[in-house]
């Protein structure tokens, strides 16, 4: 969960009070979604012999942009993490240049076992450890930071 701004607090309202969704009978796994000052959150889960939900992963994503960077909850580092961490995800093989120009994180978030930035100049992203420059979640899988 570090690094995708689901806190234990989070987590127990998402089950209490989240829509319970993608709950698919004989698989076990449960997914609980909510919406929170213009950010969905997806809190995936699967059901222990005892019935407790446990927490497989987190998912977080921007919807509603002016919202979230409107909101108290949120500062706006934060959403700026949570946009460039779903354009990562979201494009496996490669971010379009233009969208990285739209996205500014400056504080590294962990993806794959780099720790990447992006400046608004910046049509890529940057390991703030070993300098590694791409657009591409594989690439940052497929290379060992040094
Ligand atoms: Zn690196």
């Amino acid at each position: 969960m570090n690094g995708r701004f689901i806190t234990e607090e989070l987590v127990r309202d998402l089950i209490a009070t989240g829509d319970i969704c993608g709950n698919r009978p004989g698989k076990g796994g449960w997914v609980f979604e909510k919406q929170y000052d213009g950010v969905q959150f997806k809190l995936i889960c699967d059901i222990g012999a005892d019935l407790e939900p446990r927490i497989v992963t987190g998912v977080s994503e921007i919807v509603d942009r002016d919202e979230a960077l409107g909101s108290d909850r949120w500062n706006e580092s934060t959403v700026h993490q949570v946009e460039l961490r779903t354009a990562l995800s979201r494009d496996a093989h490669e971010v379009a240049p233009e969208r990285m120009l739209e996205l500014e994180s400056l504080t590294p978030i962990d993806v794959k076992g780099h720790r990447v930035i992006t400046d608004d100049a910046w049509d890529y992203v940057e390991c703030v450890d070993c300098g590694m420059r791409t657009r591409s979640k594989a690439d940052l899988s497929s290379t060992a930071c040094n």
